[in-house]
């Protein structure tokens, strides 16, 4: 099937179904252009070469020249960081940590609608911006600008709730409760992919919460993290409070050596753990978001046609360039070779152009260009050298005028090959057969990964024996590729610590403090302290929570049981303002906790709970609940 020489770059694919090309990479057409610079000398040359900087060596100005993946072509000469100019925006970032902290939250929430609308007025430039520096399908770029909308709602629907203080216990001596504070300054390390979603997945929160932020976006996505910065500076967030960091690894490498307070990193496993490493020692806050090598199980109930639709697209979207791209698919014997001709023909039904400026086109060029289709060659020579079947693709494109892999397939595959076990990143899924869901979930758990998992099957027994058995920070039953803003998006192993996402993916940007209250016993005039009616005082924060339990109370819909036993319902008049140990301000009296749900049910709830308790008993209409102790006397 397969004819293989020591050099990986002379394989000479047979594909069963490919596409027509068998040419691989010219490494002579894809070399990147380099530029001179007026400024340009040994030491301080830009371009690509920046790592080499020396360290103590300091120029100016230093250039970047982002390179449009599809075409080879250079698209700007982009000046960078150096750590002069990263330490200025450090301290300014440092001394203007209070300020921001103390900047009401409503104000903050205000500036991030602003933005959100920012995004929403520029979506299409921003996606061309996006398009051009990654090669990212106008139309998934368009869908990324879109999709996070739903992000940034998320975000401010639930901030107020997480920033909230919660009273965990009140006696008539103290109270106790937990509040929470910013982090402070915070790294923020993006990775290219996906660099809208994985940008403001932190930058929103940790602006929200309080924190003033250094961002660092991708070399390979500098362009749009610009964008963003745009429209969060137009929206009025203070330059302070948001900085964008210019640059490739060796700037990122310093902004993680300034005295920061928070690390929040998405990108490879390698340099998580590098990352890691470089921080040993120091108890900063580290948030590591980190690849995948995801799978999926196909059971043999599964609905066959809506399952390939499904995972085709999962492996697929993005050119396969996602952390949650499906990249291994584990099918029952029974049905498998029906399942890998069915996905040869719907992976060839996605539109493949060298434009990805084409609404219609589905697949784009690998964004890191040569590295990209060097690791994806070594991998899928290897398999193939141990027997693996190549049913799709497996090549670079000839005439391809940038960086473009054909959408691959390979079958037959097992876990001895590096294949099954290491990230690829890019428009390649495996296949491979097995007996059933207990060697589907063993095989699925393989993996030094643990980001998400997959099962495709109508028995929920099935579903429910994969879920509970992966090992995973995200599961999913008939989808993949998925994320939702509701749901915290976490890693284990490789893939990870910490959480983005969800109301985890807010709180993450805080630090919690215990604070241990005890009222002393004379107040300032030597008077008795009032610190007696603490029992009796809910914790309300702020005025909307007062509003609140007063709707509440007006329904006067709401029992409570009195000090002689009896059930008394709640009027206005039960409501009077007293002076609140908790806000030192003015609260309101309530003796049942339950009041302050602001669900409808907290009134059916309580009911519930009386009826159980004995205490009330049902009898008409009218009056539908009496306590039992006046039944008795009746
Ligand atoms: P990468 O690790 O090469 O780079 C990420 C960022 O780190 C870049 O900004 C880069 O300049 C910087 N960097 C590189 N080396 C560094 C070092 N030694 N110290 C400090 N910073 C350094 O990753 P990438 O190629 O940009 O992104 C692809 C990877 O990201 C894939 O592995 C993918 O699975 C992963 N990813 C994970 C998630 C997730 O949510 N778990 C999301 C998107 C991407």
């Amino acid at each position: 099937m397969y004819s293989i020489t020591r050099n990986i770059r002379k394989i000479t694919p047979i594909c069963k179904n490919g596409l027509k090309s068998s040419s691989f990479i010219n490494s002579s057409r894809v070399t990147i252009p380099n530029r001179t610079y007026s400024n340009q000398t040994s030491t301080n040359i830009a371009s690509s070469t920046f790592s080499k900087t020396p360290l103590g060596v300091m120029s100016e100005e230093l250039f970047l020249q982002p390179i449009n993946p599809a075409t080879c072509s250079p698209i700007t000469d982009l000046k960078i960081d150096t750590k002069i100019s990263l330490k200025a925006k450090f301290d300014a970032a440092y001394l203007f940590k209070e300020e921001w902290r103390n900047v009401e939250l409503s104000e903050k929430k205000l500036m991030i609608q602003r933005f959100r609308d920012n995004l929403i007025q520029n979506t299409d430039s921003i996606a061309a911006t996006l398009t051009k520096e990654t090669g990212k399908p106008i139309t998934q770029a368009t869908n990324e600008v879109i999709a996070v909308i739903e992000r940034i709602n998320f975000f401010l629907a639930n901030i107020d709730s997480v920033l909230k203080e919660q009273v965990v216990r009140t006696t008539e001596k103290f109270q106790e409760k937990i509040v929470r504070e910013p982090v402070g300054v915070i790294a923020a390390i993006s990775a290219w992919n996906y660099p809208i979603f994985i940008g403001l997945n932190v930058i929103i929160p940790a602006l929200l919460a309080g924190n003033c932020v250094l961002y660092k976006p991708s070399e390979f996505s500098s362009l749009t993290g610009i964008s963003i910065m745009n429209c969060l500076y137009e929206a009025g967030v203070p330059q302070e409070a948001f900085q964008i960091v210019l640059g490739k690894k060796i700037i990122s490498q310093s902004l993680l050596n300034l005295p920061i307070d928070g690390v929040y990193f998405t990108g490879s496993y390698a340099t998580g753990k590098s990352i890691s490493e470089n921080l040993a020692g120091r108890m900063i806050k580290q948030q590591l978001e980190l690849g995948g090598k995801d799978a999926v199980y196909v059971h043999e109930s599964a609905d066959l046609k809506t399952a390939v639709a499904s995972i085709a697209d999962g492996a697929m979207y993005n050119t396969g360039q996602s952390c949650c791209s499906v990249e291994r698919i584990y099918v029952d014997k029974s049905i498998y070779d029906t399942f890998v001709n069915e996905l040869v023909q719907v992976v060839k039904s996605f539109k493949f152009s060298f434009d990805p400026t084409n609404p219609q086109t589905y697949f784009g060029p690998l964004t890191r260009g040569v590295p990209q289709i060097e690791h994806l060659q070594r991998l899928i020579g290897s398999a193939l050298k141990r027997g693996a079947i190549l049913e799709l693709g497996g090549n670079v494109l000839s005439k391809a005028p940038g960086y473009f892999f054909a959408p691959t397939i390979v079958s037959n595959v097992h876990h001895g090959m590096e294949i099954q076990r290491e990230e690829l990143f890019g428009p390649v899924v495996t296949v491979q057969p097995v007996s059933g869901p207990t060697e589907a979930a063993l095989l699925m758990n393989d993996t030094p990964y643990g980001l998400t998992g997959s099962v495709y099957s109508e028995d929920a027994g099935v579903a429910n024996f994969i879920a509970e058995k992966s090992n995973t920070g995200t599961v999913y039953w008939n989808a993949c590729d998925r994320v939702s803003p509701y749901l915290p998006w976490s890693g284990r192993g490789a893939s990870g610590i910490g959480a983005t996402l969800g109301i985890e993916g807010i709180e993450n940007f805080t630090r919690i403090k215990a604070l241990h209250l005890i009222a002393p016993a004379k107040d300032y005039f030597g008077n008795p302290s009032n610190s007696q009616i603490v029992t009796k005082v809910t914790n309300l924060v702020n005025l909307e929570d007062q509003m609140e339990s007063l709707k509440i109370a007006q329904k006067g819909a709401n029992f409570y049981e009195a000090a002689d036993g009896s059930l008394k319902k709640y009027t206005l008049n039960d409501v009077k303002p007293i002076s609140s140990y908790a806000t030192q301000g003015n609260a309101f009296p309530f003796v049942n906790e339950s009041l302050f749900e602001s669900e409808e049910k907290a009134e059916e709830n309580e009911v519930r709970d009386l009826l159980k308790s004995g205490k009330v008993r049902k009898v008409n209409k009218e009056d539908p609940y009496v306590p039992i102790s006046s039944i008795k006397k009746d």
